[in-house]
């Protein structure tokens, strides 16, 4: 089973987005996985956490800078707080 941090460090992995066909966060609004600065994202990291796509949607968030919203049941700061622990 791959781990948050076993994302950052596997090496050649395509970008697969077929992701996206199931993303519970479509069933959603943006505001939802974007919300103001200082919101909750508390709800949108619950959905996150059935989503069958959150470690390749964290994956793509992470290879692509993502730097808005929660990607994989992560916010912005827990992105970067991830990207600096598997340096
Ligand atoms: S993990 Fe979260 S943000 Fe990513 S596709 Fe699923 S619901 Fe959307």
């Amino acid at each position: 089973m791959r781990t948050d941090a076993d994302v950052l460090t596997a090496p050649g992995l395509a970008p697969d987005l077929s992701w996206r066909e199931d993303a519970l966060c479509a069933q959603a609004g943006p505001e939802f996985f974007f919300p103001a600065p200082g919101s909750s994202t508390r709800e949108a990291k619950q959905l996150c956490g059935a989503c069958e796509g959150r470690v390749a949607c964290l994956e793509y968030a992470l290879r692509h800078d993502e730097r808005f919203g929660v990607w994989g049941g992560l916010s912005e700061k827990e992105r970067v707080r991830l990207k600096r622990q598997s340096r």
